[in-house]
This record gives structure tokens, sequence and C-alpha cells, in this order.
């Protein structure tokens, strides 16, 4: 039975506020624990989150003020987020592995009023810092956040926001281009996080096991704001350890991955039937889960991985349903609130089953890109449509298959060819464990189409057994083999990677 949420319509629209108003009346209720047996209960959160929020206020950090983070995944970053929510402050979290030099950009296009940074990196964080006030926090809670929020009251009222003011700003993880900044409303995330509450079915005594990363939508947004809704209860680690994870199962009820945790885990033979016999949902998301690992999953496990869709500008826009099918290589139709449309090359509206640019509007739909109008303008069509940039296709029945991104489409000989389709091909050859298609530049045709495999025997001459399949013009103008695929924290595939390394392979 799912847990009631209440809306306080016409109340402060601070997700803050609305999180909280779910939160259990016992405060000492548990709401995370870590691995070595930490608990954290609603009352601990409330305070740390109550003293950060009055540290913000009290130093003059205004409603809309933003407050950046580069912080290592801790428990107290969980006490920071909802702090600066609280605060009514925009929160800005950035990837722990970006450089000095990437994180002077975001903090010049984000102008922070406040950055938070691990210890470790405050001598080199002060120089990019510019005007922004510069705060420390560790892992373990050390540092001058928390010691100056120690001397400040816990309890105050969430600073008063509407629906359509920004709760956050995410930088896209920008694998095909420049990251840009994301606004996130109130409204964006908190409709997004109750219709999934909903369409997932939480339960009171669902326990989730947190081993995303806090910078991302996927941990942030879609994992950490539910349990915040659910009124508990986490399993929380650093990261992501395929045999931690296995071994906290039994523990658990649901579990959110990218891809690559379920490869990972597979790849272990500690995963079995029993293991996963209490869980009742596993949610994959972030990049495409290959239909062979759905199915190596299920056959070990008897569960059925539900994917689902979406991304920094919307949060989740598509899942596969709890209770009816989970077709396997799709992305299940659109969520409740949210509509869908595939559009071709004229934005002319295209046809169930036809491929084109998927489009997406709804309450989820972001405010746009900070300060690019220019940008929000190309991607927004009349109406309130986003332009997603990801190629799919709709089945009649609702259920959508996604292609690939625009911009990886590979114009060869002036024809198209779609990554997807060829990698499908090479993911189906014996010897073949993965495989990444990208084009390069090549003179006579424009781009070259090359293959990049990971393989765990040879595959033999891997043109030629394509080549009944797919027509000439998509074959590999090349094949290189590697031990691993170049992927970012959220196991995506970074093909621009690929294409710098082989750019000069026909020059
Ligand atoms: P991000 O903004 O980092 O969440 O990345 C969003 C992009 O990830 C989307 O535009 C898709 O290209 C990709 N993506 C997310 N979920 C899936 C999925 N289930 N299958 C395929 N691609 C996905």
């Amino acid at each position: 039975m799912s847990r009631p949420v209440s809306f306080a319509p016409g109340g402060n629209a601070n997700l803050f506020a609305r999180l909280a108003s779910g939160f259990p009346a016992d405060r000492s209720a548990i709401f995370l624990e870590t691995d070595d047996g930490t608990r954290m209960t609603f009352a601990e959160l409330l305070d740390r989150a109550g003293r950060i929020a009055s540290l913000l206020v009290a130093s003059g950090v205004q409603p809309g003020d933003r407050v950046a983070v580069q912080v290592e995944k801790s428990v107290g970053g969980i006490g920071l987020y909802l702090g600066v929510l609280q605060a009514g402050a925009v929160y800005v979290p950035l990837n722990p592995a970006y450089t000095p030099a990437e994180l002077a950009h975001f903090i010049a296009d984000a102008e922070p009023k406040v950055v938070v940074c691990d210890p470790a990196h405050e001598g080199a964080l002060a120089p990019i810092a510019g005007r922004a006030w510069l705060l420390t926090l560790g892992t373990a809670g050390e540092g001058t956040l928390v010691a100056q929020a120690a001397r400040l009251p816990s309890e105050r009222e969430a600073v008063a926001r509407v629906g359509d003011d920004l709760a956050a700003i995410l930088y896209t993880s920008g694998t095909t281009g420049r990251s840009k900044g994301a606004m996130l409303t109130n409204d964006n995330l908190w409709s997004n996080a109750t219709t999934l509450h909903r369409f997932w079915g939480f339960r009171p005594d669902d326990v989730l096991i947190h081993a995303l990363p806090l910078f991302h939508t996927h941990g942030l947004f879609v994992a950490l704001n539910l349990m915040l809704l659910n009124g508990g209860r986490m399993i929380f680690l650093p990261k992501f350890d395929p045999d931690r994870v296995i071994r906290l199962l039994p523990r658990a009820t649901v579990m959110m991955g990218v891809p690559t945790f379920y490869t990972r885990m597979l790849a272990s033979e500690r995963l079995t039937r029993e293991a996963a016999a209490g869980m009742r949902l596993f949610v994959s998301g972030s990049a495409p889960l290959l239909a062979a690992t759905h199915e190596a999953f299920e056959a070990r496990t008897g569960q059925r991985i539900l994917e689902r869709y979406g991304m920094t500008e919307t949060g989740m826009s598509t899942s596969n349903p709890l209770d009816g099918e989970c077709r396997a290589g799709t992305v299940g139709p659109a969520l409740p609130g949210v509509a869908l449309r595939v559009a071709g090359s004229e934005g002319e509206i295209l046809a169930p089953d036809e491929t084109g640019v998927l489009e997406v509007r709804g309450p989820n739909v972001f405010k746009g890109y900070w300060r690019l109008p220019a940008k929000t303008a190309e991607e927004m069509r009349p109406g309130g449509w986003f332009v997603t940039g990801d190629v799919a296709r709709i089945a009649a029945d609702g259920y959508v298959t996604i292609v690939g991104r625009a911009k990886d489409f590979i114009i060869t000989g002036g024809l198209n060819v779609y990554p997807k389709e060829v990698e499908t091909a090479l993911d189906a050859l014996p010897g073949v464990t993965e495989s990444a298609v990208v084009g390069v530049p090549h003179p006579d045709f424009g781009e070259a189409v090359v293959a990049v495999l990971t393989v765990t025997s040879d595959p033999g001459d891997v043109v030629a057994a394509l080549r009944d399949r797919l027509a000439a013009f998509k074959l590999p103008k090349h094949v290189a083999v590697v031990d691993e695929l170049p992927r970012n924290a959220m196991g995506k595939v970074q093909k621009n990677l690929l294409r710098e390394q082989f750019a000069a392979l026909f020059g």
C-alpha cells in the first residue's frame, strides 16, 4: 500500500518544506543506515539541515542565491542539500571528479554566493571561488561548514518559495557538447518525485540501496528525493561495489542503478535467486540497458529489471510499469502527466513506430538553461515541448525505444547511420561483450564508421560477419578492440573521447 503524500496546496512550495511535510511524526525513525551500521534518524537529519540553513541565512544568502557544492558522497552531503533548500537557496552540485580548471568554468557561470568543497581541495579552490564564501565539508563531517553551523539554531521555517522558483541547477554531463546549467524548479522536482512514488508503488517499509552519486539527477532527485518523500529508509553506500551490494540485498527491497551496476553484479557468482529473493524492484536508467543484460539478470535472479528513461533537463519521463509488461530494450511508456512525441527533421510530428527526435512536455520539464536563453529557445518548441536530442520511436501502445543521441548520428557518404543499429548487430556476435560505434572524419566519406569493441574471445572478422545483416555503408571502416569502453560516473559511454582517440585514423 502506498503512503499518502500531502501536497500542502497553497502552502510553501519550497521543496524542503514539501518533502519534510511527509517525514514520519516520530522523528526518532531511521532515515538511513550506512554499511558499517551507523544510523541517522529524521531528527538528526532535520537538525543538520536546520543549522546549515541558519548559517546560510545568517551570512546573507538570499532566496535564489546559488550554493555550489563539490564534495565526496557522504551523509553530511544530504544535510547540506536539505539545508540549502531550506534556506531558499539554489543547490548546485558538481561532480567531485572535476578538475580546478573545469570548476573555474562552473563557478564563473553559476556565480554562487557560497562554495562548499572537500577540506583537501580548499587550497586549490580558494583562487577559483572568487567572491564566494568558501566552506569545507569532509566525508566524516569535518570542516568549516559543520563547525560554523553547530553554533546556530536548528529549528527554523523553510524560506518561502513559489513552485516556479529554482531549487537546483544541475550541469548536464556534457558527453555530446558543452555542459549547460539546467534550471530545475520546486515544482519540477516535486512533481517528478510524487509521480515516481506512486508509479513505482513505494511502501512505508521499503528499504533502498543507495549506491549512486549524489551530484546527478539519478542519485539525487530520483533515489534520494523518493526516499525523503517515502519517509525512509536507505542503506547509503559511498560508492557502488558489486559484492557489497549483493551482500546487502537481503536487507533491502529496492535498488536503483545504471546498467554497469547490473553487468558488474552479474559478473559475480554471488548474485543468485536467493540473494535477490526479498527485493521487489530493480530500476535501471541513465544509459541503455542491453536486452542481453535484462535477460541474463532475469535468468539468474528471477527478477525483471525495470528500465526508465530521463535526463537532467526533464527528470524522469518514461518508465516500464511496475505490474504491467516490462519490455526489454524499451524504456516503457510516458509517466502519468508527461506527454511524448517524435518529430522528423523538419519538425513534423511522426506516426507510431517512426524514428525521429523525442520531445517531452509536462510538469517535469525544466525552466531552461541558466543564462543561455538562446540555447533554451533552440531546444523548446511552441506549447512547452522540449527537444530531448534523443532519437527514439514510440510504438502504437506507447512503449518508447531509445535509438541513440541525435548528435551521435554518423553521416557517411551522405547516408545516415544510427550507431545503435550497428552496435546491436555487433553485440550479437560471438565473443563480443560490448561495442560503441562512432563517426570520425574521413577524406572521402565525410565521416567513417568506427567500431570499438570489448571481447571475451577473438571475434574473428566482424565486418565479414555483419555483411549479410547490414547495408555496406553501415559497416565499420575500422574495428578496434579495447579492454574497457570509457564511461562517465553514470555509466554512459563517452563517445566524445572515442571520437577524439580515433580522429586522425583516416586523416
Ligand atoms: P543525463 O542528463 O546525464 O541524465 O543524461 C540523459 C541522457 O541519458 C538521455 O538524454 C539519454 O540519452 C540517456 N539515457 C537515460 N536513460 C536512458 C535509458 N534508459 N536508455 C537509453 N538512454 C538513456
